[in-house]
């Protein structure tokens, strides 16, 4: 992380297998790690970061600190496994956003679109929308969701989520086909 919220200089945090705690007291940065992951990884909502403009996770400036431009984050994830459908042993996702507002999506340090890094890590479990990051109130919200919604749960953990968005995406075009093909038939039908 670097420029985002609390961290105005580049810090780095190591996710070692079994489980990493972060402690601190209240108000230095613990929450501002889990906002930058969601961040990186495509959150549109500044009210789930807990800000009102996408802009306020620039460092805002201290006391001693002038404010950054530029707030960036990478999350550097171990791909030996090949769990991702990608064919490098380190995948690195980025996000930038400066202040004048642009914003750019990185994979393996070239840009590229939000949707690239969402169709690589769905069914992984590590999106936004995954279980991945079990925010405060996120088990009581599960139980209390709709079975909709605990549904989807379910079918990113099965792994089926991907196929479902590919279903989607083809009944969009088919249906998109079948209204230009009734177009052409009536051309047709008026030529004749
Ligand atoms: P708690 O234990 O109370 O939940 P925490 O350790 O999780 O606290 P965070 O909520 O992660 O703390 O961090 C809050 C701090 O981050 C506040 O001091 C706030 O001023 C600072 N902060 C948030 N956004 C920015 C920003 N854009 N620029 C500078 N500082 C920021």
């Amino acid at each position: 992380m670097k420029g985002f919220k609390s961290f105005a200089d580049k810090v780095t945090v190591d996710f070692e297998p079994s489980i990493t705690g972060i402690i601190g007291p209240n108000g230095s940065g613990k929450s501002n790690i889990s906002d930058a992951i969601k961040w990186v990884l495509g959150e549109q909502s500044a009210k789930a970061l807990r800000g009102s403009k996408m802009k306020d996770v620039i460092f805002a400036g201290s006391d001693d600190r002038r404010p950054k431009q530029v707030a960036e984050v990478t999350l550097t994830l171990d791909n030996k496994d090949r769990e991702l459908d990608i064919d490098y042993d380190q995948v690195k996702i980025g996000r930038k956003v400066t202040k004048d507002g642009k914003s750019d999506y990185l994979l393996n340090g070239q840009r590229c679109r939000l949707k690239d890094i969402q169709e690589l890590l769905l069914d992984t479990g590590i999106g936004k929308e995954a279980y991945s990051i079990i925010g405060q109130g996120k088990v009581e919200a599960v139980l209390n969701e709709g079975s909709a919604d605990r549904r989807r749960l379910f079918e990113e953990a099965a792994g089926i989520t991907k196929h479902k968005q590919r279903k989607e995406e083809s009944e969009e075009k088919l249906a998109d086909t079948q209204q230009k093909l009734q177009r052409i038939e009536d051309i047709i039908s008026e030529i004749k």
